[in-house]
């Protein structure tokens, strides 16, 4: 049976079939364990969480916009949400780096936003690891880039990327919503786990510290700051004290590793450690990532 004459002997819409589409892609690969949630931060603002990067959209005066996109089945399942809200047409869509558990959703967008924005770094990583991974055709890339600052009014909002050097990648936004007071930091912190921290991509935990000021010195106590990533059990809207727990983190980190390097401890010897002393309750299966990420950062500053 043709998609048409389905639809017609089900009575099903266009958008339902997209939507059970959207569906039984996320049931084939095992995505729908935890559904969705939607958690309003204001009255047009908001954010989406399911399997990936948290997601933040602002329905907005002239239309969406939204920052990040998971996986296609959830990225087709928000736009499915939005649709309930609002009918204006999207106009911008961010990507804060470049992993898929946020930007592979991109796709889902085609033919609905006007534009994609991302650090210009970003979009290389985009390109380059669909290459990698073989699937350049799955991999819709941003066709706007920043080098340091992009600001633009959209409706009734204030938007600014800034980019603060190297962190968690070598391509990651700093995603204000000024007028709101809302900011979305992507994978610059990981709320009380240990992080993932790409290396073959730029990642500089030196660095990473100094962007965790910088987002301090650019936001105030009301600012709802949004991040990518929590441990089970804590939120990814977190306070400007979570910031500076998770910079204590990766100073930590980076300052075990070099101490034990100093002690001649072989690469093998300190991923073994499985623990970082102080956060022995973070664990997670990045820790091994963690300590190799320190360790070739410690080792190339000794050279
Ligand atoms: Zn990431």
């Amino acid at each position: 049976m043709n998609r048409r004459r389905f639809l017609k002997s089900t009575g099903l819409t266009l958008a339902a079939l997209a939507f059970l589409d959207a569906v039984s892609e996320a049931k084939a690969l095992g995505l729908l364990d935890d559904d969705f949630k939607i958690k309003m931060l204001n009255e047009n603002t908001g954010i989406f969480i399911a399997q990936g990067g948290t997601i933040l959209f602002q329905l907005g005066k002239s239309g969406p916009v939204i920052v990040d996109d998971q996986f296609p089945p959830y990225a087709k399942m928000l736009i499915k949400e939005l649709s309930k809200k609002t009918s204006l047409p999207y106009q911008l869509l961010i990507n804060t780096h470049h992993h898929a558990d946020h930007t592979a959703g991109n796709i889902a967008f085609k033919d609905i936003v006007p534009h994609i924005l991302a650090h210009q770094n970003s979009k290389l990583n985009q390109e380059n690891s669909s290459i990698a991974k073989g699937n350049q055709n799955e991999q819709l890339l941003p066709d706007r880039t920043y080098e340091k600052v992009w600001c633009e009014k959209i409706g009734n909002e204030k938007i600014c990327l800034k980019y603060f050097g190297p962190a968690h990648t070598n391509g990651d936004s700093v995603v204000f919503f000024q007028s709101s007071n809302i900011v979305h930091v992507g994978d610059l912190v990981f709320n009380k786990m240990h992080p993932f921290i790409d290396k073959p991509y730029g990642a500089s935990i030196k660095n990473w510290q100094l962007v965790l000021d910088n987002i301090l010195k650019s936001t105030n106590k009301k600012t709802k700051i949004i991040c990518g990533h929590a441990a089970e059990g804590s939120d990814v809207i977190i306070t400007r004290e979570e910031v500076r727990n998770f910079k204590n983190y990766l100073s930590t980190l980076y300052n075990f590793v070099e101490n034990e390097v100093t002690q001649h401890k072989t690469r093998e010897e300190i991923i073994a450690n499985k623990v970082l002393p102080g956060f022995e309750n973070w664990n997670n299966k990045f820790i091994e990532n963690c300590l190799d990420s320190a360790y070739t950062e410690v080792t190339e500053n000794y050279k």
